[in-house]
């Protein structure tokens, strides 16, 4: 399978308690039940792609310990490229301590762990396969030194960028000017741009305002309400399809995937943009992060019954 996409991030293993209800500061209390999930937003948006029929490879680090090989054999198992996996012999695999409550509450411990230790070097030595790629997609869950030279060598090779700015944090200006495709949700636009970003028109200025930071396209998502999509020639509105949600995690990751996956496959703007909403659709129609990603041909059965 050729590599069409590229994926730069992290890597995370979801530990999740279940309980009644959640501690008090300095209580112990006993728990309903414990799982493991494979996330992290790297991941999420490389299985997304991958089970949509893209080839994809990963950069990213895991530690030397058991997490981070099963982090490895679960993208193996959906058919991603883990030869640009590195270990760090210092730091733990990331993990995200979950606890839920009985009502869906939860507290969330987010450890970086490994991902933050994926140099601007490592990324380097990956030189190749990124300039072998189709799409590039970038979140902000690795170093931002990291995120930016992998930036500069995709816009080298003329491999188009798209950076899901997550979580939101400043950027710094040459990361705008190498981004195709810049995909914040409606909450990280806000914090990026500091404008507020409640209704139509005001998505269409946050989006403007981030144009006017360099990147040369702008999508903003918004959950249910769907998407907007705004470039220097104008906007334009993407309704979300109709469906009984269930959990929304990993909507966005779900969208990016779909969406990558097209513009690699060399689909317009206007089809890339129905398989994004697709997958989104899709994705909040099950439990779960991965879990919950759709396959290429739940896809296209979807797309099939809603044109
Ligand atoms: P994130 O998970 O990053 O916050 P969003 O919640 O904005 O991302 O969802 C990304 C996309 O997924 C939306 O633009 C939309 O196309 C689709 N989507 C999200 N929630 C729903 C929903 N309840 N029904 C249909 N589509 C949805």
């Amino acid at each position: 399978m050729s590599l069409n996409i590229v994926v730069v991030g992290s890597l995370n293993m979801d530990l999740v308690a279940y309980t009644a209800r959640l501690p008090e500061m300095g209580e112990t209390i006993l728990g309903q039940d414990f799982q493991t999930f494979p996330g992290g937003k790297g991941a999420n948006q490389a299985v997304a792609a991958a089970r949509l029929g893209a080839g994809v490879s990963m950069i990213g680090k895991v530690g030397q310990d058991a997490f981070g090989q099963a982090l490895i054999e679960n993208l193996q198992h959906n058919g991603v490229d883990t030869q640009s996996i590195f270990k760090d012999p210092d730091r733990p695999t990331g993990t995200a301590v979950i606890t839920v409550d009985s009502e869906g509450r939860n507290t969330i411990v987010v450890i970086s762990g490994s991902n933050y230790r994926l140099s601007p070097q490592d990324v380097e030595s990956c030189r190749q396969t990124i300039a072998g790629a189709a799409v590039l997609l970038l979140q902000l869950e690795t170093p931002l030194e990291t995120v930016l030279r992998a930036a500069q060598l995709a816009h080298e090779s003329g491999v188009k960028v798209l950076l899901n700015p997550a979580p939101a944090q400043d950027l710094p200006d040459e990361l705008y000017s190498l981004v195709d495709i810049l995909i914040p949700n409606e909450t990280e636009a806000a914090l990026l741009t500091g404008l507020p970003v409640e209704n139509r028109e005001q998505v269409v200025q946050a989006a403007g305002s981030l144009l006017t930071k360099g990147a040369k396209s702008v999508l903003i998502t918004l959950g249910r309400q769907g998407a907007v999509w705004v470039n220097a020639s104008g906007s334009r509105f993407i309704p979300a399809f109709e469906v009984k949600a269930v959990d929304s995690t990993a909507a966005g990751d779900a969208f990016i995937g779909g969406l990558g996956c097209a513009l690699a496959s060399r689909m317009s703007m206007e089809e890339a943009l129905r398989w994004g909403s697709a997958a989104g659709a899709l994705a909040v129609t099950r439990k779960g992060a991965q879990s919950s990603l759709p396959t290429a041909a739940e896809l296209k059965a979807f797309l099939a019954g809603n044109s």
